[in-house]
């Protein structure tokens, strides 16, 4: 049996020849309709100079199809069944390189764009790592439907924090693609939602950076609660006097209104942050 329209055929034979049973714990559910998988390689844009990173390969159907318009695919897969049965999928094809391993243990190797149905088990750490760690330009996710939610939540909503806020940090977003539960095999519990992402220029320095991660973290910590309160309480942990957190809070205040955690916007948590470091530089 071979790759055809009929992938969910495929894959059966393939799990049952390979004596895998997929596990849910590792996020382990293909995607098996061709039009979708087709879909997801064309808003990537791909030529033969683009090197694309792929976390968790699966059986390698969408791996296939993304190395007949890449130049390289590189793929990490953790499970090595696995990777056996994608070698037969990927028979013909010459420009895959599979990496043995756990994505969240590894450093990532470099590449231009980033495709992958991420396991949904570990899809909030390593979308953190790919932006931190990939100088991807482009990047086509697919995530179970809630957490797409949260990374494209507006402020208020109830599905905005700190995941919302580090990715649009570094990266627009768009949800190219719904995709219903029933195209994957096994059919899991919750549909997906395919997310493009492209990279932007960043609003503060490296240097900064840090302290606005750990500000967002922070304050996300205490969503309902008044912006200026969860503010101070932070800096007054970290050894600020309560006299100086006062002023730094008062200086805020004259850019950002005080209200709840969860509807300040990115420009108010970049303001806070270049507030605190210029008023501390280098106590924070
Ligand atoms: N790419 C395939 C597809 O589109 O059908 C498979 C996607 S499936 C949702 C997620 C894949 O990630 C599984 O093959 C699983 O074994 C693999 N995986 C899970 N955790 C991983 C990890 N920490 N590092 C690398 N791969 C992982």
């Amino acid at each position: 049996m071979s790759f055809s329209y009929n992938l969910r055929k495929y894959a059966i034979y393939l799990l049952k020849k390979y004596n895998i049973r997929p596990k849910r714990s590792l996020g382990q559910t293909f995607l098996v309709d061709l039009q979708t998988i087709n879909k997801i390689v064309e808003h990537a844009n791909l030529s033969k100079s683009d090197v694309v990173l792929e976390i968790g390969g699966g059986l390698g159907f969408l791996t296939k199809k993304i190395a007949e318009r890449a130049g390289k695919v590189i793929t990490i897969e953790i499970d090595r069944k696995l990777i056996e049965a994608m070698k037969e999928v990927l028979d013909d094809i010459k420009n895959v390189e599979i990496i043995y391993g756990d994505a969240l243990e590894i450093e990532l190797p470099k590449a231009n764009k980033v495709i992958s149905n991420l396991p949904y088990s570990i899809s909030t750490e390593i979308t953190f790592k790919l932006l931190e760690e990939v100088p991807f330009e482009v990047a086509i996710l697919t995530y179970q439907k809630e957490v797409a939610q949260r990374i494209l939540a507006k402020p208020a909503n109830e599905n905005y924090g700190r995941l919302t806020i580090m990715v649009q940090f570094y990266a627009t977003v768009e949800q190219i693609l719904y995709i219903p539960k029933y195209y994957f095999h096994p059919i899991p519990k919750v549909d997906s939602a395919t997310l493009k992402m492209k990279r932007k220029k960043l609003e503060l320095s490296q240097n900064e950076l840090q302290l606005f991660k750990e500000v967002v973290r922070n304050l996300f910590t205490q969503r309902n609660k008044l912006w200026t309160k969860v503010l101070k309480g932070y800096l007054i942990r970290n050894r600020v006097s309560k006299g100086q957190a006062d002023k730094i809070v008062n200086e805020c205040l004259k850019e950002i209104k005080a209200k709840r955690v969860r509807e300040l916007t990115m420009a108010d948590l970049v303001s806070i942050t270049r507030i605190i470091k210029s008023s501390l530089e280098p106590n924070v």
